[in-house]
């Protein structure tokens, strides 16, 4: 099985480790409720997903 040969610089682990960022989730209005949510996700206030009751909301 290969191995590295030598042990990576923590100059280079830190370089790569640049492109490791957190990004905000969007937020959308939802259509049947006006709650924000993400898109191409149920809403978790109403529990619509396309027009249609997909699930139960848990109550708050
Ligand atoms: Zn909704």
């Amino acid at each position: 099985m290969p191995v590295p040969k030598r042990r990576q610089s923590t100059t280079r682990r830190d370089k790569r480790r640049t492109h490791f960022k957190l990004v905000a989730a969007t937020v959308m209005a939802c259509p049947s409720c006006g709650e924000a949510k993400q898109p191409h996700r149920v809403c978790p206030n109403c529990g619509f997903y396309r027009k249609r009751k997909v699930i139960v909301p848990k109550e708050a």
